[in-house]
């Protein structure tokens, strides 16, 4: 599409943002639509600042990432709910001058696990307690399924859990839980350590199916042994793909053209 004086605004605000895949991912999934829209970078130090500027310049929507997904809550004029239960917002919606935060992260893992399985009543394993342990786990209590944390910082992993109302289970003791689906979010296995995984081999085949949030390798170690125990597999680029999906969606008010988009995410990833 060429950029002209009707071209409505959208961007990735955060600190760094130059190696986003998002803007690929959404000016394309804008052009199938023919919508006269341009996403772009917005390298951001100071969150209040950019608010100021976004409102001034007529942006429409806004993701949001990191060191930002908690600071920009204040200066936010309404809050999803589940976004307000996370503590965190990663799309911004702007209209007539207010400013409407939604996270995405827990609707995009949702929807990758809803591809291979259910969530209603069923038990999960999480490993990881850091930001994406936490939009995960509300986001699966919102679907009806039940958490388990497992976490290497066993005060962290408690603390989730309780805000979770959920259990914990120990690291160096996994072989005991059993629970139908296995998530990974912590960076263990992402590339350059790639020889890394965060649960041994031998307990994988009590899961079902096994997702990795890492995207860089999209093949973990973990995913590789879990295909080997015939474990249903998903990888991180279906997390990015449906939170990215999942904005596009509110933003438009369009089904998003997921295909093109993971086309997108997929080119970027391999360059
Ligand atoms: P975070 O808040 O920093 O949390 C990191 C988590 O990983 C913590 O639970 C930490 O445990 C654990 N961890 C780190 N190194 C470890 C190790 N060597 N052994 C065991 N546990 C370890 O990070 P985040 O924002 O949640 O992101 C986590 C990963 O998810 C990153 O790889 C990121 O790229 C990926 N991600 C993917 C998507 C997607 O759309 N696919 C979205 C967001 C993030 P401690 O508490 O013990 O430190």
């Amino acid at each position: 599409m060429a950029i002209n004086g009707s071209s409505q605004l959208y961007g990735i605000l955060g600190d760094p943002v130059s190696h986003s895949l998002s803007p690929a991912m959404h000016n394309a999934a804008f052009a199938e639509y023919g919508l006269n829209n341009v996403y772009v970078p917005l390298p951001t130090k100071d969150v209040g600042d950019a608010i100021t500027g976004l409102k001034s310049l007529g942006f429409r929507g806004i993701s949001v990432t990191i060191p930002h997904k908690q600071t920009v809550i204040p200066y936010l004029d309404s809050i999803d709910p589940v976004a307000e239960k996370i503590g965190a917002v990663n799309t911004l919606i702007i209209k007539e001058n207010r400013i409407h935060g939604v996270n995405t992260d827990w609707l995009g893992a949702n929807r990758a696990l809803q591809e291979k399985t259910e969530l209603s009543g069923k038990r999960v394993l999480l490993l990881g307690a850091g930001g994406s342990a936490r939009a995960i786990g509300f986001g699966l209590l919102e679907a009806g399924a039940e958490v388990i944390i497992a976490n290497r910082t066993a005060e962290k992993g408690k603390a989730l859990a309780d805000l979770l109302q959920c259990s914990c289970a120990s690291l160096s003791d996994p072989g005991g839980v059993q629970t139908d689906i296995l998530i990974n979010t912590t960076s263990v296995g992402m590339t350059p350590n790639i020889d890394a995984t965060p649960f041994p081999k031998k307990y994988l085949s009590h899961f079902s199916v096994v997702m990795d949030i890492v995207y860089a390798p999209q093949k973990t170690r973990l995913l590789a042994e879990a295909d080997e125990e015939g474990c249903q597999t998903i990888n991180g680029l279906a997390m990015l793909l449906f939170q990215g999906a999942a904005q596009f969606e509110l933003w438009t008010g369009q089904k998003a053209p997921v295909d093109i988009m993971r086309q997108h995410l997929l080119a970027g990833l391999n360059k």
